[in-house]
């Protein structure tokens, strides 16, 4: 629906304010709709703990994910441009490749994206990463991956566009419960927000549509969906300039060089609920995967050291489109590709919110991946299952 053809302002809240709430409020109030945006907390956000790479063929995706993926990374142009437009601010946007390196040649033949990728044999490898230790026989460059500077640079420019749009901030706030009633057809339908504001009282919220953007904590509201967190460790050295150009995306480490010499090393993956903080074994286990794919970065100076929850599913694919409730959009679950893949969402989600109540909206693209991410694709449980089954 043509925003100018509506008769009336639009008005939305989003319920969390990390990375896919501020690009779904940004790409809804470009397209004039009014919106409130509720978070928590804004250093919660794993936005700000994202590595940044935007890189799904060295992460060897794959089906609807990877097509997702590609979708999204080929808007990233556009849609960089119009956030640094509206914010006056870089998003830290580098189009600079991702290198794969294996210890084989059917290692790099068994790679699910091999045939999206050029290969490299031992000389152009060390060409493409300078010092890559020589256990590395060949790779592959992508060179369609990129990366954006997400803790530094891509979450401030989002917040700053999205004010300068109109987007209202309630910051220091807990949304408690969804509200809802039946809607005469026999489907619940949202009707409210009880929340809890910065000052510890409990107020209820009229509203007839939202979108889920909570991340690792969004089955707190939505019990129906599984959503666990998988805290994520990293760090950061100081290289010289251009020491590095590509990411460098190694078996269970990567490195990710800003323009500015700064590489980001990453990530752990760690089960361990939202038990916060950095831990010896986990920083150890970064320091030995940097040491075991680029000996020399080991000597570069450590800068900053930090983590966050990437919110994963049980299929470890995002949940987008309509949600359980009439008048709720769902856009969570993007576990380790959100920032790959927030410019597809802020889009999808604007499309499932101009959707008519039977179901029709002038998108085509989408309708498969409103189909391949819905929220209730999901078989029961395991655990429930085998309950069933004794
Ligand atoms: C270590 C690490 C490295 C990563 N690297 C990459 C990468 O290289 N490339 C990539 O594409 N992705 C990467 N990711 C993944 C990416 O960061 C996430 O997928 C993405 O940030 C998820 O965005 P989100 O908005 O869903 O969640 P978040 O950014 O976590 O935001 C959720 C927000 O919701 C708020 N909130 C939660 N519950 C409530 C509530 N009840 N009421 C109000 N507010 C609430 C929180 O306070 C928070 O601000 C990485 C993640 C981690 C942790």
């Amino acid at each position: 629906m043509n925003p100018l053809h509506r008769s009336r302002q639009q008005q939305v809240l989003v319920l969390g304010g990390g990375l896919m709430g501020l690009a779904v409020a940004h790409g809804l109030a470009r397209h004039g709709w009014s919106v409130h945006l509720l978070r928590r907390s804004r250093r919660d956000a794993a936005g700000f703990a994202a590595a940044g790479m935007l890189a799904p063929h060295a992460e060897g995706l794959s089906g609807p994910l990877l097509a997702l993926a590609q979708r999204s990374l080929r808007m990233i142009p556009t849609w960089v441009g119009a956030i640094e437009e509206d914010s006056g601010l870089p998003c830290g946007w580098l189009p600079c490749g991702t290198v794969a390196p294996f210890t084989s040649q059917a290692q790099r033949q068994a790679f699910p994206t091999a045939a999206l990728g050029h290969p490299l044999e031992r000389a152009a490898l060390e060409a493409e990463a300078p010092g890559i230790s020589p256990a590395f026989t060949c790779g592959l460059l992508f060179p369609q991956d990129s990366q954006l500077d997400s803790r530094r640079q891509l979450m401030a420019a989002l917040e700053r566009a999205c004010r300068r749009r109109g987007v209202h901030f309630a910051e220091g706030v807990t949304v408690e419960r969804l509200c809802q009633e039946e809607d005469g057809g026999g489907r619940q339908r949202l009707v409210g927000i009880a929340l809890r504001n910065r000052d510890g009282e409990k107020q209820r919220l009229p509203c007839g549509q939202a979108v889920l953007c909570c991340g690792a904590w969004s089955q707190q509201l939505i019990p129906q969906v599984s959503v666990t967190p998988i805290k994520g460790q990293m760090f950061s050295v100081q290289a010289p300039r251009q020491a590095l150009r590509r990411v460098l995306f190694g078996p269970g480490t990567y490195l990710v060089p800003r323009q500015d010499g700064l590489v980001v090393v990453g990530a752990t993956s760690e089960q361990v609920g939202f038990t916060p903080g950095l831990t010896p074994m986990g920083q150890s286990r970064l320091e030995q995967g940097l040491r075991q794919l680029l000996p020399e970065a080991a000597r570069w100076p450590p800068m900053e050291r930090w983590y966050g929850f990437r919110p994963c599913t049980r299929d470890q694919q995002p949940v987008l489109g309509p949600g359980p409730l009439a008048g709720l959009v769902m856009a969570t679950g993007h576990h380790r590709n959100g920032v790959l893949l927030a410019a597809v969402t802020a889009e999808l989600t604007r499309i499932a919110l101009d959707t008519d109540p039977a179901g029709r909206h002038n998108a085509s693209w989408a309708a498969p991946f409103f189909h391949s991410f819905r929220w209730n694709r999901f078989s029961p449980a395991p655990a429930q299952a085998s309950l069933r089954q004794a």
